[in-house]
């Protein structure tokens, strides 16, 4: 079977309520011509958005929430590029959606569809919308014209006016901590169970958030890895130090950690990117060769640690830690 690339139907785990309602505005018939995604920030209420865009816009009669995978509309890379999709947001240079958007869209929605008919306008942020600009929408949104879909999106329903608000069908996106999501973000920030569901609780049960979350707290420890890297080349009296430090943060995942840096620190050298991380600038000076062979060295102590948990973590990470002075030293 051909794999569509925009025809994804792995569904959010804390979308599921949300989806049961458009399926059973969907079954009964009666799917709202004006929508508005509403929930926190950090609950991909845009990839609900566009979902529900690609299930709208699928050109084969299908069954419920999933897209056929084979017809024009979902076999484009990505639904953003179908002639009847409308996606308004702040323009570059301005915080607001302005007038002459809506008046530019409202132009091109009375042109016919360029396919099978529905055409689908996602407004995000909604409250952005000025108040001319939602002035100008209100009469579209109350007479929006066969097979028209409009999917606001907005984190602060609060702020949009009560006459565009009484227009649309509230799809409200909650947070969540179903074991379901806390293996979503398990999954997507590569971290234990038991940690997900700490980050989640920290992200409020936003769960893209909390992967952010995630990633920020390893950003972090990265940069302290690399500062005591560099820095013990330049004063080695710091290494029972750091080697302390290491063993109170785990030394296993430090390993890991360290493994990642010198891998990245080697990319660089072979194949410099602009995006890598500013931070190996500290280290840009040692040889890859050096840096090569002492990956080897660190991944085989890891290999003894796992196999032996019970190894001295003190001593252990003292023994790295100097044979980084040793061995990395420019000579
Ligand atoms: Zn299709």
């Amino acid at each position: 079977m051909m794999h569509s690339a925009n025809n994804d139907t792995n569904y959010l785990p804390w979308h599921q309520a949300a989806w049961q309602q458009f399926s059973a505005y969907q079954k009964q018939h009666r799917l709202p011509h004006a929508m508005l995604v509403s929930g926190m920030p950090g609950l991909a209420k845009k990839t609900f958005a566009a979902q529900m865009a690609t299930i709208l816009l699928c050109e084969n009669d299908i069954e419920q929430q999933q897209p056929c995978g084979q017809c024009f509309s979902c076999k484009l890379p990505a639904i953003s590029e179908h002639p009847d999709y409308f996606e308004i947001t702040p323009l570059e240079d301005s915080k607001a959606i302005k007038i002459e958007q809506i008046r530019e869209l409202i132009e091109s929605l009375h042109q016919t569809s360029h396919r099978i008919g529905n055409r689908i306008v996602i407004i995000s942020p909604a409250e952005m919308m000025n108040n001319s600009a939602a002035n100008a929408l209100l009469k579209t949104l109350e007479e929006p014209g066969a097979g028209c879909y409009f999917l606001l999106i907005s984190h602060a329903p609060a702020q949009l006016s009560a006459t565009i608000r009484s227009r649309c069908q509230t799809l409200r996106i909650s947070p969540d901590f179903s074991d379901e999501t806390v293996t979503w973000v398990a999954q997507q920030s590569k971290q234990t169970m038991a940690i997900a569901a700490e980050l989640l609780k920290q992200a409020e049960g936003a769960p893209q958030r909390a992967v952010e979350l995630a990633e920020a707290d390893t950003q972090q420890i990265r940069m302290q890895l690399i500062d005591e890297l560099s820095g013990l080349l330049q004063n080695s009296s710091r290494l029972i130090a750091i080697a302390q430090r290491w063993q109170q943060g785990g030394l296993l995942k430090i390993i890991d950690e360290v493994i990642f840096i010198l891998n990245q620190c080697v990319t660089q050298k072979v194949r410099p990117t602009s995006h890598a991380d500013p931070a190996l600038e500290k280290l840009a000076h040692l040889r890859a060769n050096n840096l090569i062979n002492y990956t080897q060295y660190i991944m085989q102590v890891k290999k003894e640690l796992v196999i032996n948990p019970n190894l001295n973590a003190q001593l252990l990470g003292e023994t790295i830690l100097l044979r980084w002075l040793d061995q990395v030293e420019v000579h």
